[in-house]
Formats: structure tokens, C-alpha cells, sequence
């Protein structure tokens, strides 16, 4: 690496990033090119001599950046958003200045006892119980995503309860979680061979906001235990992937608590609500739980990928997840002085991810940070008044946080035609490649999904989507009625 040469090359990237970000509204929000096209533009194979940087500049620019859906544009509404920031980039880029693989301690020090500091930290902010912090019996770590973590705590309960009766009873274990809860948990079965038959998905309705009832719950256990299954493990959602169902943690943990089953909580996008205190409420009863999940990419202004899991008996995670080759033996580890985060994860290898989450809370400070998620809720509410103010949509769900799920109706109430007009609508609103949004199914419903969470959208960005949705509208519903 020729530190010179890092100079000129990095201020161009900068600058090919900036004038991206500049340029950004200018692109078609959703990709619009067919299966296949980048083959069609690139050679078949890598170049024999070395290409400029500006031939590599020019080809991102013309072939992929076509291919590119731009998360980071603020006409993206799409699924939930993935932050970016300068301070999540600036980390993000020292990261890979730095290079290091921080599997264990010794491997590099920093990058472990920063990522217990700013999960220290972010746990403090959330309000989490003192359970969660490194400084006692528990602990965070930042894991690639919120898939990784659900996996890791099904992973390390599902040893806890196998230690204690014995290998042999693994196809009896029963995970419980809602209809509504992320598919994670679904691969997380699979991958920790929980039988599928044994992963109930417990159902949900529109007269609770799909969150999980307590007493589904509780028939669901005395069901299992009568027929002599164990249960072992409870994923609760706050911030459900299709209209943010917040399921009740205070109950559903007392009863976890009772019969001896590992709460986790996912709140991989809600999450970073709750550092607000209006929003905490969200995750009251938390303290009933064996572990917490949340994305710091999705809503935090962090840049992918950083999910933050915390654990209240990390022995449970490293019982689970240690190996101890002789490759890596060295003091610091063997005397048990340290925190070898290879233990806590999948992978053994690891990158310096605290870089970016500690940039983004020095860089931003926790007030800046509450301001930036009340702006996106007071967006989000904006647009729903919106829509609940043209009679030809209905709000699907109370909005609780920045996702607001609603519906065109259709001339006559016949559900098959409303779906189908629904689904034409979101359709044509993505092509025309000036806003992109996304759609779930609710209790049988098509439905449209509006999640605000850009970080450069503002309200004229709402106000013209709104218009985007509504003359779209106009069309299909002539098309329908003539
Ligand atoms: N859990 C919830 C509630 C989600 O909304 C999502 C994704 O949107 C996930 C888990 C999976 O996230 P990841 O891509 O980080 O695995």
C-alpha cells in the first residue's frame, strides 16, 4: 500500500461518493434493469494489466450504478431503511484503513474493548437493564445482522436446556414466536436443527395489532408440555418487518420466565426508537428478557452491517459457540482475563464494526439522535394523515413508530379486486422510478407499506410521493371501473 498513492485515490472516491450523494434523487429510486444485464457490459474475464482508477470510476458510474436500488435516496420507502451517515462512513472507513481481524483479544485489543464500551453505551441509552452490561455476567456484541443474533441466542439457549437434560431430547425442543415474527427465526431452526414441526408460529390478528397474546402463548406451552415436548425458547418481536407489531414483553416474559424458556426479543428496527423515552415504553418488560437484538444499521445512522445483541449470560453464548485450537492459544485468553468475541459469534473472523458506532454517538450525541428518529415518526405521521384524509385508502394498522400501512380500496368491497389493485398500484408507483415502496399481507390483505427512515428525506419528498400514490390511483381506479 503506497500511502501517496492512498491520498489521491481516496480524495477521488470521496469525491465519486459525494457528488453520488449530491446526485442522488436523480437516479430511478427502485433499479429498472432486467435479470442478466451487467453480463451483457462487462468482459467475460479480469483484465490482464491493470485498468485506471477513472476506467473503473466510469464503468460504476454508466454500468453499475444503473443496476444499483438506492437505499440511501430520500425517495426510498421501501421494506425499513439502512442508515447511512458521514460519521457511520468515516468509521466505516478507518475500519477498512485499519484492516484488523479481531477474533480474539490479543488479535487486536482495541476493536474488543471498544465494542463493549459503545454496547456499554448504547445499552445505557436504551435504558436495557444492567444485566445486559459487559460489566457484569452479561454483555454485547455486534453481530452482521439481526438473522446472526436471533441464531446465536436460539443457539446458545438451545445448549443451556440440552446440558441440563441431556442431547438426546433435541427433538423434543419447542420454539414458540408469531406468525409475525421474521423469517430469521425460521432459518435459525434450521441451521440449530430444531425440528420445523416444533417451531410454532403462534397466530395473530388485527384486533391486537398482530402482537403475540399472552394466552396463546400459555395454551400453546400447556399443550406441548401435556404431549411431553420441553419448550425452551420465546422470540417476541417489538417492530414486526410487516407493520411493526409490538408483542407484550412483561407478560410473555413471566410466562417464559415460569416454565424455564429463553426470552429473546428482536427489535431489529424498533430498537432505535427506544433511545427515545416516549419509545422505550415499547420495550417495557425487557427486563423479563435472556436476550435483545437491534439493528444500529437500519435506523441508527450506522452503515451496514452492525446488529447489536445482548446477552445477560454470556457463558451461555461461549459454552455454545468456543473452540479453542492451539493455533490461537496466548496468555491473555488462556488466563481468563478477556473477552474473545470469536466465542460469540459464528464466524471466527471479525471486523473493527464499534469503529462506526462509536463515530456515529460521539459525532451525533444522543439528543441529535432522538431529534433524528422523532423527525422520521413525525414524517411517518404526517404522510398517514395524509392518506387517511383521501377516502378512497384506508389505514391498515394504528402507526406506531415510521412505517404506516394502508390500502387503496376498491369502487366495489370484493378483497380478490383489492388485491390485485393494490398490488398493480405498488407496481406502477415503483416504475415509475421516482419513489420505491414495498408491501406485506395482512390478515389475508394486500398491503402497502410507506416506512420513512432516509436520511436526507423531508417532507417535500412525503408530499410528492403522496402525489405519485394518488395519481396513480386516479388511473387504476378509472381503468377498473370503465
Ligand atoms: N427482524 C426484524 C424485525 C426485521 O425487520 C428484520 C429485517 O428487516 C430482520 C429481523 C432481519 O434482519 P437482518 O437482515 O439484519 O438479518
Amino acid at each position: 500500500m503506497d500511502a501517496e498513492q492512498l491520498r489521491e485515490y481516496g480524495h477521488k472516491m470521496v469525491d465519486f461518493i459525494a457528488d453520488y450523494y449530491k446526485n442522488i434523487e436523480s437516479f430511478p429510486v427502485l433499479s429498472q434493469v432486467q435479470p442478466g444485464y451487467l453480463r451483457e457490459l462487462l468482459p467475460e474475464s479480469a483484465p490482464p494489466h491493470p485498468d485506471t482508477l477513472q476506467d473503473v470510476l466510469n464503468d460504476v458510474q454508466s454500468k453499475l450504478l444503473p443496476g444499483v436500488t438506492h437505499w440511501q435516496s430520500p425517495n426510498y420507502f421501501a421494506y425499513f431503511p439502512s442508515n447511512s451517515s458521514i460519521a457511520g462512513f468515516l468509521g466505516e472507513m478507518l475500519s477498512a484503513g485499519i484492516n484488523m481481524v479481531g477474533f480474539s483479544w490479543i488479535a487486536s485489543p482495541a476493536a474488543t474493548e471498544l465494542e463493549m464500551l459503545v454496547l456499554d453505551w448504547l445499552a445505557k441509552a436504551l435504558n436495557l437493564p444492567d444485566d445486559f452490561l459487559s460489566t457484569g455476567q452479561g454483555g454485547g456484541v455486534i453481530q452482521g445482522t439481526a438473522s446472526e443474533a436471533v441464531l446465536v441466542a436460539l443457539l446458545a439457549a438451545r445448549d443451556k436446556v440440552l446440558r441440563r437434560i441431556g442431547k438426546e431430547a433435541l427433538g423434543n425442543l419447542v420454539v414458540y414466536c408469531s406468525d409475525q415474527t421474521h423469517s430469521a427465526i425460521q432459518k435459525a431452526c434450521q441451521i440449530a436443527g430444531i425440528h420445523s414441526k416444533n417451531c410454532r408460529a403462534l397466530k395473530t390478528d388485527s384486533c391486537n395489532d398482530y402482537a403475540l397474546s399472552p394466552e396463546s402463548l400459555d395454551e400453546a406451552i400447556k399443550q406441548d408440555l401435556t404431549i411431553g415436548l420441553i419448550p425452551f425458547f420465546l422470540c417476541a418481536t417489538v417492530g414486526s418487518t410487516s407493520s411493526t407489531a409490538v408483542d407484550p414483553l412483561r407478560a410473555l416474559g413471566k410466562i417464559a420466565k415460569s416454565n424455564g424458556i429463553w426470552l429473546h426479543v428482536d427489535a431489529a428496527y424498533a430498537g432505535s426508537a427506544c433511545v427515545c423515552p416516549e419509545f422505550r415504553i415499547y420495550i417495557d418488560g425487557v427486563e423479563e428478557a435472556d436476550s435483545f437484538n437491534m439493528n444500529a444499521h437500519k435506523w441508527f445512522l450506522t452503515n451496514f452491517d452492525c446488529s447489536a445483541l445482548w446477552v445477560k449470560d454470556r457463558s451461555a453464548v461461549i459454552h455454545s459457540l468456543s473452540t479453542n485450537p492451539e493455533y490461537l492459544k496466548n496468555n491473555a485468553s488462556e488466563r481468563n482475563l478477556v473477552v474473545d468475541y470469536k466465542d460469540w459469534q459464528i464466524p471466527l473472523g471479525r471486523r473493527f464494526r464499534s469503529l462506526k458506532l462509536w463515530f456515529v454517538l460521539r459525532l451525533y450525541g444522543l439528543e441529535n439522535l432522538q431529534a433524528y428518529i422523532r423527525n422520521h415518526v413525525k414524517l411517518a405521521k404526517y404522510f398517514e394523515d395524509l392518506v387517511a384524509q383521501d377516502s378512497r385508502f384506508e389505514i391498515a394498522v394504528p402507526r406506531k413508530f415510521s412505517l404506516v400501512c394502508f390500502r387503496l380500496l376498491p369502487p366495489q368491497s370484493n378483497e380478490h379486486c383489492a388485491n390485485k389493485l393494490n398490488h398493480d398500484l405498488l407496481d406502477a408507483v415503483n416504475s415509475t422510478g421516482k419513489v420505491f415502496i414495498s408491501h406485506t399481507v395482512l390478515s389475508d390483505k394486500y398491503t402497502l407499506r410507506f416506512a420513512v427512515g432516509a436520511p436526507l428525506t423531508e417532507e417535500r419528498h412525503i408530499v410528492a410521493a403522496w402525489k405519485i400514490l394518488q395519481d396513480e390511483a386516479t388511473t387504476l381506479l378509472r381503468t377498473v371501473q370503465s
